[in-house]
């Protein structure tokens, strides 16, 4: 597995960070094709291996070479260093990383790059992942519009702790669309541009915290995670009105799965991708068909109104219990290896 530790390169002094200019700049005069610039070595091969055709408008960042991190940790600050030409030996430079590195781990080809006048780090790190653990519950996750993700918990086919989280990432991004067509009005595109970095930012930083949360209560109760498989999600709400589609369509579904995915697999937790056909318009209760009279509710001809999203999100982990006692143990499984497996 590989793990990528954000780190900000931090209290530099004029003279090291004159140095580190000089070859960061000197790498993207020599990808724009002066071949003669000074660059250390290392540094001028690896941009010849990873940059086949650069473009002339981007910036690139500076390859370092596994086997060329040096890192260690002085009293307050972890420092790196960085090859860079005419200084023997490289210049050590301060960094601070965005979450503790990874124990018995092994260091994998990182990056440095500027942004805004500041550098950065992004050290990859690679090691093995925790062996898997059979759950006996089945956590079920229904991805949705109005809160990013339902979950329930279903014990021995209890149905427990019903959760509804990442509200508010629809809010953060009705305001940010709102802010976007009023900037777009006064034709202020660098500000548009800016608006939505921002906004993945902080759309990011909730799904981040979403998973964690959804991982750490799977790890808890040593459940399976099943979680509703969205690739058709773009074609099943073709039907549908184009407002619906274009909030759908924008979702972050995909980044919130691959990072519970991710996640999961820290920990040794095993998650099934469902397909989610009909889990949506089905009854938990009773099995029968309904339909919903609003995104909020389904409604059961026989047993009534429920909440749509935990209604989904039980159906969901339901298809998966069902098969608890046959499923191959393995860190992503579909579900067409789940009919494999019943058969
Ligand atoms: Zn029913």
């Amino acid at each position: 597995m590989r793990l990528t530790v954000k780190c900000g390169v931090v209290r530099l002094t004029k003279r090291k960070r004159a140095i580190l200019e000089a070859e960061y700049d000197n790498l993207q005069r020599f990808l724009n094709g002066e071949r003669g610039v000074r660059l250390y070595s290392a540094n001028r091969q690896q941009a010849v291996r990873y940059y086949k055709r650069p473009k002339p408008s981007k910036e690139y960042p500076l390859s370092l070479r596994h086997d060329l991190i040096d890192l260690h940790k002085a009293k307050t600050f972890w420092f790196l260093r960085v090859r860079v030409h005419g200084v023997r030996g490289g210049i050590r430079i301060p960094i601070i990383p965005h979450r503790e590195f990874p124990k018995d781990a092994e260091l994998g080809e990182s990056k440095l790059f500027r942004r805004h006048g500041n550098f950065y780090v992004n050290l990859v790190f690679k090691f093995d992942a925790p062996p898997l653990c059979r759950g006996n519950s089945v956590l079920g996750v229904d991805l949705g519009e109005r809160v990013i993700a339902a979950t329930v918990l279903l014990q021995n086919s209890w149905i427990k702790r019903p959760r509804f989280l990442g509200r508010e990432v629809r809010g953060i991004r009705r305001h940010h669309a709102w802010l976007r067509r009023r900037l777009q009005e006064r034709g202020l595109k660098r500000v548009v541009k800016r608006i939505s970095d921002r906004e993945k930012r902080r759309v990011d930083a909730v799904l981040h915290r979403v998973s964690k949360e959804i991982v750490e209560m799977a790890d808890r109760t040593t459940s399976w995670i099943a979680i509703g498989d969205l690739t058709g999600i773009r074609r099943k709400t073709k039907t549908k009105g184009k407002r619906l589609r274009r909030i759908v369509g924008n979702m972050p579904f995909h980044r919130l799965t691959g990072m519970i995915i991710y996640k999961a697999m820290m920990r040794g937790v095993p998650v099934v991708l469902v397909n989610e056909a009909y889990t949506s318009i089905t009854c938990h209760v009773c099995g029968r068909r309904g339909f919903r009279p609003s995104q909020a509710r389904f409604r059961c001809p026989e047993c009534g109104e429920f909440n749509a999203d935990l209604n989904g999100a039980i159906n969901i982990a339901r298809k998966v219990e069902r098969h608890l006692g046959y499923m191959p143990l393995c860190g992503v499984a579909c579900e067409p290896a789940l009919d494999y497996a019943s058969a």
